[in-house]
């Protein structure tokens, strides 16, 4: 490192020294946070993922909704379907978050969840206009500090693509009341489609799951195209296929992986320490994320 280059050193930062947060290489922590620094705000995007990584996985010891859950969990939904999503979820979340099976193995599981509950919703005739309602009245928080998160990465105009494989039109309606949907962030996710009437009728694109992100990257290459100079990148996720996110950027110089490490914990630890910069586990903050803003911008 040559003397002009800022440097950081994670121990004398307090959001690293929390127990949730586990780096396999500090140094090379340092390294892609210094060469964050550097490039400031006009080389940075923040690529992210929703469900359990802006939004919490739970509060108070109770598990938080996915954006799926908000849907299957609101009362326009029949006691019935409601027991049939249950038992999609309790079947295939299992599979999501099985250890030993490979993301090739989870993949035709996660088509076979999304095509069976979208499935069930779209019988249920959701109507459009009570979305607002089934949001507000649902219990889905984002994470602690996401204010100063959405905040600040809108005042420096921080380009944020939330690439989501869940329901886009449920996940823009939670950052919408939330008031953080500012002009900065893009949303890329599964968005429903409806009919003359506004009642469900299906989903629009290609089904996004949490498997196939590569895929859903390299088809918003447009998007990327447009941010080549960001070619400094965070991206957070609490998936393995997560990882996937940031495939469709073309210029990428220095990329800081941050995961949240929320079930399975024991069994994943190593898995995710492997293959993100930073984990955090069972971490409902944006507090660390925060903290290397702070330096950058
Ligand atoms: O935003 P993110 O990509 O994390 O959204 C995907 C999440 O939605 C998955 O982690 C999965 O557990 C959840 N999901 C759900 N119900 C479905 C399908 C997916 O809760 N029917
Ligand atoms: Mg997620």
């Amino acid at each position: 490192m040559t003397n002009q280059e800022p440097a950081v050193h994670v121990q004398m930062m307090p959001e690293f020294q929390k127990d949730s947060v586990r780096i396999k290489n500090p140094q090379r922590v340092e390294e892609i946070i210094c060469g964050l620094i550097k490039g400031g705000a006009a080389k940075l995007q923040i690529i992210t993922d929703f469900d359990m990584t802006l939004s919490r996985f739970s509060y108070q010891g109770r598990r938080c909704p996915t954006c799926h859950n908000v849907i299957d969990n609101c009362r326009l939904v029949t006691d019935e379907c409601q027991k049939k999503l249950l038992q999609l979820k309790e079947k295939y979340y299992s599979i999501e978050v099985d250890p030993d099976l490979t993301v090739e193995q989870k993949y035709p599981f996660m088509v076979e969840w999304y095509t069976k509950s979208h499935g069930l919703l779209v019988e249920q005739g959701i109507p459009r206009d009570k979305l607002r309602e089934i949001v507000a009245e649902s219990d889905v928080m984002l994470k602690e500090g996401y204010q100063n998160f959405f905040d600040k990465l809108k005042q420096h105009k921080i380009p944020v693509f939330i690439f989501s494989a869940g329901i886009g039109d449920v996940l823009e309606e939670v950052i919408r009341q939330a008031g953080v949907y500012h002009p900065n962030v893009k949303v890329v996710s599964n968005f429903m489609d409806f009919d003359e009437n506004g009642v469900l009728k299906g989903f629009k694109g290609e089904l996004i799951h949490v498997f196939n992100k590569h895929d859903g990257a390299l088809k918003n290459t447009e998007y990327f195209n447009q941010l080549k100079d960001n070619s400094n990148i965070i991206l957070l996720g609490d998936s393995q296929g997560d990882l996937r996110m940031a495939d469709g950027v073309a210029n990428v110089e220095n990329i800081l992986k941050i995961g949240y490490l929320n079930d399975r914990v024991d069994e994943l630890l190593e898995k995710y320490m492997d293959s993100y910069d930073i984990v955090l586990v069972k971490e409902e903050s944006l507090e660390l994320a925060n903290s290397i803003l702070q330096k950058i911008l």
